[in-house]
């Protein structure tokens, strides 16, 4: 199962990542998702979540990916879920890249915002792709996650400032995750 899933993953991120329209490839990607939850329910027993990025998938701001072939490993053993949490959340791929006014944790107040380069407030996805995440956690009962650092979502202890600046802070995703009692491990540059 596990060489299927891989390939599963490879074939469906080179189709999502010919597609032109960032809303159009968003949702492939989500529907990406969706079908490889599917698979782990029929014949794996993960252990965490983790950033779809460091899989390989071409989910970024930017449109690409930051493979990590550890986790790629880790995932051909079955026992990774990936989440991309500004995707599931409702944002293009590629999208403006954004950053929090303070910490992810700060969002989930409602006291901080995540404002992209255009000036755009965009906490709405952000928040609710952390919940979906979090959800995702729940629907496997894994109390894990492996996390991209310095992503204003996923970002463990190091995350996007607004315009390109770094805070010593977790990004939203992880901060609802932490919150909700998993252990956050970071990953990735
Ligand atoms: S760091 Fe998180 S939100 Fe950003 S692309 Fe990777 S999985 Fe998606």
């Amino acid at each position: 199962m596990s060489d299927k899933l891989s390939e599963f993953l490879r074939r469906r991120s080179e189709e999502a990542a010919r597609e032109p329209d960032p809303m159009e490839r968003s949702r492939r990607l989500k529907l990406l998702f969706e079908d490889i939850y599917a698979e782990l329910e029929k014949s794996a027993q993960p252990q965490a979540l983790v950033s779809a990025c460091l899989l390989g998938v071409p989910c970024r701001y930017d449109g690409k990916s930051k493979p990590d072939l550890s986790l790629c490993g880790r995932f051909n053993a079955g026992e990774l879920i990936p989440v991309c949490p500004e995707v599931q959340g409702g944002l293009p791929t590629p999208r403006t890249p954004s950053g929090v006014t303070e910490s992810g944790q700060a969002v989930l107040d409602g006291c901080g915002r995540v404002i992209n380069r255009q000036g755009e407030d965009v906490s709405f996805y952000f928040i609710k792709g952390a919940e979906i995440a979090y959800r995702t956690a729940e629907r496997f009962k894994v109390c894990r996650a492996v996390l991209k650092q310095h992503s204003p979502s996923c970002g463990c202890g190091s995350t996007g400032g607004v315009q390109g600046t770094r805070l010593t802070a977790d990004g939203v995703a992880c901060a609802l995750l932490k919150s909700q009692g998993l252990t956050v491990e970071a990953a990735g540059e």
